[in-house]
C-alpha cells in the first residue's frame, strides 16, 4: 500500500478511450463519444463522456443534437440518424465519401445485468455498414418470416453490446478505485498527524509528511526499516517496550488499538508523548497485509496544559505574596491599641505602597498579555528621539536604586527611530528592572546604543546570574521563567519578556539575548530608523 505515490487516474482515461474507439472501429465508425448514464448530466465534466477523435470544440452542439434525438434501449439497442449539414459542417471532415453519401450518426444503448452504462454515440458515412448490422438486418428478415425469438437473432449485436459493458464496468470501477486511492492520498500527505504503513513483517512501507516533521526522520532513511527499531517506544511511564507489546502485532492479533499512551524517540534521541492508534488491512482471503500506525503527538497538548495549570499557579502566587503583606501591616496598623512612631509608620505605609505598585503592576502586565492575544496592540508612533528616553529612564532608576551602578554609552548624532514612546519606554524598564532583579550581587548595568544602515540597536547588558542557553529559547514565551515558576526566590510571572517582545514586533523590529551562565546577560533589541521604518500598526 503506497499512499504516496497512487496510481495515475489519466491511465484508466486511456484504456477507456481505447476501449471506445475499438467499439467505434468494429461499428465503422470515424468518431464517437461515449455519454455515461447519469441523471444529472453534466456536459461540463469531463468524467462524464469519454471521447474518441471528437474535438472539443463541437463537443456541445454535437452532444446537444444527438441527445434530442431518438434514444436506443435494450430492446432496439442500435439506431441511425442522419446529420443536419450545419453541424456536419462544423465537425469538420474533409472527405469525398462524406461529400458523396453524408454523414450520419448511430446511437448503441450499452448496459448490463446491473443496469444501463451510457449511449455511444458515433459518426460515419451515410452507406456504411457494420458486420453487426448486416447480421441484423439478416435476422430481422428471418424474424418476420420464420418468427424466430429476437434475442436469438441479434446474438452478434448483444453479444458485442455485453463485451463492450463488462470492458466499461471494468474500466469504471477501475477509475472509481484510482480516485479513492488519490483521496486517500491526499489525506495521507496532509494529514497532521503522523501515519506509518507496514507490511506484514512490520518493516516501513510509507512515512507520510507530518511523521517526518514529528520525529525528523526521512522518509527514505526508514523504508524498509523495522517500525519498532525506528521509533524505539517506551510505555508511558518511560519503560522500554518489548516486541509483545508492538501495537501493530496486537491488532494483527485481533486487539483493539485506539489512543494509547506512549513515548516514541525522534531521530536526534528526544524522546515525546505520542498517542497512538493502529490498525490493519487484510487480504479478501483475510490473510495479514499491512499493519497502520496513526500517531498523534500530544506535547503540544501537554504544554498548553501546563501553561494553564503554571498560569493558574505563578499568578496566584504572585498575588498571594503582596496581598499577605498588605494584609499584614494593615491590620498592623490598624490595631487601636498600638502606638507607631512616624517613622515606623511611614517605612510601613511604604511597604505598603510598594506591594499596591507591584500588584498594579502585575494586573496590567496580565491586562497587556490578554489584549496581545485577543486583540493585537494598538501603537502611537511616532519619532523618537531614544537617547533622551533612555536618558530619562536610567534618571528615574538611579533615584529609586542608588545603589544600582550603570554605565550609558551612545555615540554622537544616533538616529531618531520611529516609535511609540510609552511602549518602548515599558520595555526599557523591563529590561533594566530584570536587569536587577537577576543580579544577586551588587548590580552593575550598561546601557549601549549603536546604529546600522537600516536599524538602531539598544543593549542592556548586567553582570548578574545568566541563563542557560536551552533556556534562552524559551523566556520570551509567556509564564516562562528560568527554573521551576514557583520556587523561585525573585517575583514575577513571566511576562515581562513576553510582552517586550511583542511591542518590539509590533515596531518591526527584533528583541534577542545572548548570555552567559553565572556571567551576566546582555538583552537587545532594534528599532527602525526613522527612514526606513515600515511599520505594522497592529500585532496579533
Ligand atoms: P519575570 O521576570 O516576571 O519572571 P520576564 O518575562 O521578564 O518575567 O522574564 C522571564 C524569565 O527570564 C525570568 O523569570 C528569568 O528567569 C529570566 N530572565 C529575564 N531577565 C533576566 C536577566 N537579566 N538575567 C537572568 N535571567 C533573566
Amino acid at each position: 500500500m503506497f499512499w504516496s505515490q497512487p496510481q495515475q487516474s489519466e491511465d484508466t482515461h486511456d484504456l477507456m478511450t481505447s476501449l471506445i474507439g475499438s467499439a467505434v472501429q468494429v461499428l465503422r465508425g470515424d468518431a464517437g463519444i461515449f455519454v455515461v448514464s447519469n441523471e444529472a448530466f453534466d456536459p461540463q465534466s469531463s468524467s462524464e463522456y469519454i471521447l474518441y477523435r471528437i474535438d472539443e470544440a463541437v463537443l456541445l452542439p454535437l452532444l446537444a443534437h444527438v441527445q434530442d434525438g431518438m434514444q436506443p434501449n435494450s430492446a432496439h439497442p442500435l439506431l441511425f440518424e442522419a446529420l443536419p449539414p450545419d453541424l456536419i459542417s462544423q465537425l469538420n471532415i474533409a472527405s469525398e465519401v462524406v461529400e458523396q453519401q453524408g454523414l450520419e450518426y448511430g446511437s448503441l444503448a450499452v448496459y448490463d445485468r446491473e443496469g444501463p452504462l451510457g449511449v455511444l454515440y458515433f459518426l460515419r458515412a451515410a452507406t456504411t455498414r457494420s458486420c453487426l448490422e448486416q447480421i441484423t438486418a439478416d435476422t430481422q428478415q428471418s424474424e418476420s418470416r420464420q418468427d424466430s425469438k429476437p434475442k436469438e437473432q441479434h446474438k452478434a449485436l448483444y453479444s458485442f453490446i455485453a463485451q463492450l459493458a463488462d470492458g466499461l464496468r471494468s474500466a469504471f470501477r477501475c477509475l472509481s478505485l484510482v480516485k479513492e486511492q488519490e483521496r486517500l492520498a491526499a489525506i495521507f500527505q496532509n494529514c497532521t498527524d503522523g501515519i506509518l504503513t507496514v507490511d506484514n513483517a512490520l518493516r516501513i512501507i510509507d512515512f507520510n509528511p507530518a511523521m517526518e516533521r514529528l520525529t525528523g526522520w526521512h522518509k527514505n532513511e526508514v523504508l524498509g526499516r523495522f517500525y519498532f527499531k525506528v521509533l524505539c517506544p517506551q510505555d508511558r511511564y518511560g519503560n522500554d517496550l518489548g516486541l509483545e507489546d508492538s501495537a501493530i502485532l496486537q491488532v494483527f492479533a485481533g486487539q483493539q488499538i485506539i489512543d494509547r499512551e506512549m513515548i516514541i524517540c525522534a531521530r536526534d534521541g528526544q524522546r515525546f508523548n505520542v498517542a497512538i492508534t493502529a490498525s490493519c488491512v487484510r487480504s479478501v482471503r483475510g490473510e495479514l497485509m499491512n499493519g497502520i500506525l496513526n500517531v498523534h503527538d500530544l506535547t503540544r497538548e501537554r504544554q498548553q496544559e501546563e501553561q494553564r495549570s503554571t498560569f493558574i499557579s505563578v499568578i496566584s502566587h504572585e498575588l498571594q505574596t503582596p496581598i499577605s503583606i498588605i494584609k499584614g501591616y494593615a491590620s498592623t496598623l490598624a490595631r487601636k491599641d498600638a502606638q507607631f512612631d512616624p517613622q515606623v509608620l511611614q517605612s510601613r505605609l511604604m511597604a505598603i505602597e510598594e506591594e499596591v505598585d507591584r500588584l498594579n503592576k502585575l494586573v496590567g502586565n496580565l491586562l497587556y498579555a490578554s489584549r496581545i492575544q485577543a486583540n493585537g496592540l494598538q501603537m502611537d508612533i511616532a519619532s523618537l528621539d531614544l537617547e533622551h528616553l533612555i536618558e530619562s529612564v536610567l534618571r528615574r532608576l538611579k533615584a529609586k536604586a542608588p545603589d544600582v551602578s550603570t554605565t550609558l554609552s551612545i555615540p554622537e548624532h544616533l538616529p531618531i527611530v520611529m516609535a511609540d514612546r510609552d511602549r518602548i519606554e515599558e520595555v526599557l524598564q523591563n529590561l533594566l528592572d530584570n536587569a536587577i532583579k537577576y543580579s544577586p550581587r551588587h548590580p552593575e548595568i550598561s546601557v549601549s546604543c549603536y546604529s546600522t544602515g537600516e536599524e538602531v540597536i539598544v543593549s542592556i547588558r548586567d553582570s548578574g546570574m545568566g541563563i542557560s542557553v536551552r533556556e534562552q529559547e524559551q523566556i520570551f514565551r509567556r509564564f516562562q521563567r528560568v527554573g521551576d515558576p514557583l520556587s523561585q526566590p525573585t517575583p514575577g510571572a513571566g511576562l515581562g519578556l513576553y510582552i517586550a517582545r511583542a511591542i518590539i514586533e509590533a515596531h518591526g523590529g527584533r528583541i534577542w539575548v545572548e548570555s552567559t551562565l553565572r556571567e551576566g546577560s546582555t538583552f537587545s533589541f532594534s528599532l527602525p530608523r526613522e527612514e526606513k521604518a515600515q511599520l505594522p500598526m497592529v500585532v496579533f
